[in-house]
């Protein structure tokens, strides 16, 4: 079969606020091949990536990404690799192709698995799905006692891991960030686990995100997530070795191998956390996946939108035994949760496990989507080259 349309579609809650929740809006992509359709999402500023895919040529290194996918055959996963790897040779210089890419990836692995009759994970060489821990994530409350109640209520949930990140963690005072981890902690109780994503928020400042290092020490907390932007080696690698030590996590800013890779190599980390919408789609984030389990790094998926991504980002390590978690989201927009039928749960057990249907196993619910469907036009000297398709 070959690739005869890939269809950008982006969507979006009434009113976008400015707080940490990238499940506000989305960019949801269609390739159809075969007389079969595959979903995708892109986790990255919808219009820019859709941009990426239309825009005109700079130079020879600088095609839209639409001149290396649409026409290509697809009969296996060599072809889905071949497409990634023309991308990123053809927009070599056009930096959101990665992000582009993502979606267009897990479509692609989405519509080879229904083909093929097969769960995407089977086709990445994994015999089986191993459960995962899922972590209730979410943003910290905007007070320690908020904190304390959304702490109680994830555990009430059935919860054995949660996550607070963002608001105003770090943002004002060593005492106040001290308040929220104990807050969490004492909601939790003693056995769930606790981690806590710093949102980069310290910059490059080690010592600022040092001084918070005995409360979450204290605290026991799984790890610290993203004290410092990806990319901050210096600044990584400087705090995992203060005292007390506390087990690092980042990464989910990784949008190529290569700057995945210098996380792993570089950064001290602990935790590897990336997010198959941005780092190039499920077939980078099994290549970093591989890379980091074989360095000790413990592989883990960054999502905090639907669970078409949800699903998507679970099969890239969806058989590596030693990784314990997943990310979960808990508050999601009405938007993310619309955006597919089936919805992942934990089972008896309290994990997760990716779906044992074709593809990824999810069914976009197109009906539920079209009220968050944004009207878009690009022209480009009088033609149209994009226009928002039809969301059938
Ligand atoms: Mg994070």
């Amino acid at each position: 079969m070959k690739i005869e349309s890939v269809d950008f579609f982006y969507l979006s809650m009434p009113e976008v606020l400015d707080i940490g929740d990238g499940s506000q809006d989305a960019l949801l992509v269609r390739v159809a091949a075969g007389g079969l359709v595959g979903y995708g999402e892109c986790e990255a500023a919808p219009l820019p990536s859709i941009a990426a895919y239309v825009c005109p040529m700079s130079h020879s290194a600088c095609k839209p990404v639409r001149a290396s996918v649409e026409g290509q055959p697809l009969e296996d996963v060599a072809d889905i690799r071949r497409i990634g790897d023309w991308v990123r040779e053809n927009s070599l210089d056009l930096l959101q192709a990665d992000h582009t890419l993502s979606g267009i990836d897990m479509a692609l692995w989405d519509l080879l698995g229904k083909r093929l009759g097969e769960p995407v994970y089977r086709l990445l060489g994994y015999p089986k799905a191993t459960p995962r821990l899922p972590y209730a994530s979410q943003l910290f409350g905007d007070t320690p006692g908020e904190t304390f109640r959304k702490a109680v209520d994830a555990v009430q949930q059935g919860f054995r891991a949660v996550k607070f990140g963002w608001g105003t963690f770090g943002k004002s005072t060593l005492e106040a960030d001290i308040h929220q981890v104990e807050a969490a902690r004492l909601g939790l109780g003693s056995e769930a686990h606790l981690m806590i994503d710093a949102g980069t928020v310290w910059g490059e400042d080690v010592e600022r995100a040092a001084q918070r290092l005995p409360a979450l020490h204290a605290a026991e907390v799984a790890w610290l997530e993203e004290p410092f932007p990806g990319g901050a080696l210096a600044a990584y690698e400087a705090l995992s070795q203060r005292n007390p030590r506390v087990p690092l996590a980042g990464g989910e800013g990784s949008h190529n191998f290569f700057t995945a890779a210098q996380m792993v190599d570089h950064a001290g980390l602990s935790f590897l956390q990336i997010d198959a919408g941005r780092a190039g789609g499920i077939s980078i984030a099994h290549r970093i996946a591989v890379y980091a389990q074989a360095r000790g790094v413990t592989y883990v998926n960054h999502t905090f939108t639907s669970h078409l991504a949800l699903s998507a980002s679970l099969q890239p390590y969806a058989g590596m035994e030693g990784a314990l978690f997943c990310e979960f989201p808990i508050e999601p927009k009405l938007l993310a949760w619309e955006l597919t039928c089936e919805h992942l749960a934990p089972n008896a057990n309290g994990e997760i496990l990716p779906p044992e249907a074709p593809g990824l196993g999810m069914t976009v619910d197109t009906a539920a989507l079209r009220k968050y469907l944004v009207d878009v036009e690009i022209k480009v000297k009088g033609h149209v080259i994009y226009r928002t398709p039809e969301l059938k």
